[in-house]
């Protein structure tokens, strides 16, 4: 038996629905018409890091330990980057490969350095130094059109049109390589270029439904190959159009919660970046080049592409700071101030309840302390308090000395856009397979470690938070 589980990073049926029901996208379609097809609601906070491995693992942030890309070490004061390694606990193929079962686990975010598998792992963004495969002379067999990560980066710039045939190949080399590792009994596949057209096209018709028709080709090659088999379409979170993004640090820096030094940072224009990278020809060149020196580029392009915002590290005055915020409104307290923490949380709850936005609508919908949005082992390692916003409205961890985005002027954006469509808790799921017919389902990312466990006749554990959904 054959398990494929298709994750497409921030897919959800909405915009999708449309084109099934004019007959076209026949392999979304076929999920939706003959399969269990719903919502998958995603973690809390429904961020690319913390939801895969929400779903590889089972379990929600307060038993895997990671509630962000980053956490605050309040001892040296730093933000310190997450990896695969940082996660508590066994993702479900760590379970099928001790039961023998071959595994092929394809780009998911979340998954560096990768793992030690019964089979092939190629792990996701984000990558640091040292092999990116298990095994690591897998490397090797990675065609050049399966390009690692960052790259397309320069082409933004350019026609929407041309950033999207670099996405659409690069849509094609996920689903090539599922292809290229199918002799094995349960393929993961991440394809996260669809969560990128989402942030930045969102509102371009003509490209997301090239986004669409290029996964909807690799959906059908799969589903014909697979007719035996079980095959999940599932996301790590959904997307949807926002009015703007919200800087919660320059929010609590005014309200006076963060206490900030004056910036130094100097400003470089858009147009010198993307010269920059347009006369090294980056794009076309990169993959080429050495491993370690791809990984040093990548890291400069970030840098660049976030020009106009700064990392809030070096301007915190740490000890005279009482609440960080990361991205999504996970409000962290500082330690130092400990016996003030009630009085601050209710200080902050009435700031942020009461905010606005520019068109007058509220920013949060919903305040809650760790321990209720949590459970487990590592809920102490969490926020102490989870601002949700309206979901028009994304919440950035970065400094940019503004507090929304639509105030910044066009000048000061470095290579960064102002993103047009977010996150949404309510992300994709489909499955079909031998004996499952049509029917609706909500489920939650968390169920679908025990659904698979159960297909391949494994134990579920008793700490897994889902339950299967056949
Ligand atoms: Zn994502």
């Amino acid at each position: 038996m054959k398990v494929v589980v298709i994750g497409l990073d921030g897919a959800c049926w909405d915009p999708i629905l449309p084109y099934i029901n004019k007959g076209e996208l026949p392999g979304y379609a076929q999920f939706w018409k003959n399969g269990l097809h719903g919502s998958l609601l995603s973690t809390i906070p429904y961020l690319t890091q913390p939801a895969w491995k929400s779903y590889s693992l089972g379990k929600n942030p307060g038993k895997t330990g990671v509630y962000h890309w980053t956490r605050i070490d309040w001892k040296e004061f730093k933000f310190r980057s997450l990896n695969s390694l940082s996660f508590h606990g066994d993702d479900y193929w760590d379970i099928l490969s001790e039961k023998g079962h071959r595994v092929s686990i394809i780009d998911m975010p979340s998954t560096f350095p990768p793992d030690k598998v019964n089979g092939v792992m190629i792990s996701g963004m984000n990558h640091g130094d040292g092999p990116w495969t298990y095994p690591e002379d897998f490397e090797k067999q990675i065609p050049s059109s399966f390009v690692k990560d960052g790259i397309h980066l320069f082409r933004r710039n350019q026609d929407p049109e041309v950033t999207m045939d670099g996405i659409e190949s690069e849509i094609k080399s996920r689903f090539e390589m599922a292809m290229q590792l199918w002799d094995a009994d349960l393929i993961h596949l991440s394809v996260e270029m669809n969560d990128h057209v989402a942030h930045f096209m969102w509102n371009n018709d003509h490209i997301m439904y090239r986004n669409f028709r290029a996964n909807d080709e690799g959906i059908q090659k799969i589903l014909k190959e697979n007719k035996e088999g079980y095959t999940i379409l599932m996301s790590d979170h959904g997307n949807g159009p926002i009015e703007d993004e919200f800087y919660t640090n320059e929010f609590l820096a005014k309200e006076g919660f963060l206490s900030l030094k004056e910036s130094d940072s100097k400003g470089v224009s858009r147009e010198s970046i993307v010269n920059f990278g347009t006369k090294l020809r980056l794009d076309r060149v990169v993959n080429k080049l050495p491993n370690s020196i791809q990984n040093r580029i990548v890291k400069r392009i970030r840098l660049i592409d976030s020009v106009m915002e700064s990392d809030p590290e070096k301007r915190i005055n740490w000890k005279e700071s009482r609440v960080i915020a990361l991205d999504e409104g996970l409000l962290y307290i500082n330690p130092m101030y400990q016996e003030e923490k009630e009085q601050i949380i209710d200080e902050l709850t009435k700031k942020l309840s009461s905010l606005k936005s520019k068109s007058g609508k509220s920013v949060i919908k919903n305040i809650l302390r760790g321990n209720e949005v949590y459970w487990g082992p590592y809920v102490s390692d969490g926020p102490d308090l989870v601002a949700i916003s309206n979901e028009i409205y994304h919440q950035r961890l970065p400094l940019s000395g503004y507090l929304w985005a639509s105030d910044i002027p066009e000048e000061s954006w470095g290579y960064r856009f102002p993103q047009v469509g977010h996150h949404r808790i309510k992300g994709i799921l489909g499955m079909v397979g031998p004996g499952i017919g049509p029917r609706e389902v909500n489920a939650s990312i968390y169920d679908l470690a025990p659904t698979i466990l159960k297909l391949f006749g494994c134990e579920i554990p008793d700490d897994m938070d889902g339950k299967p959904i056949i």
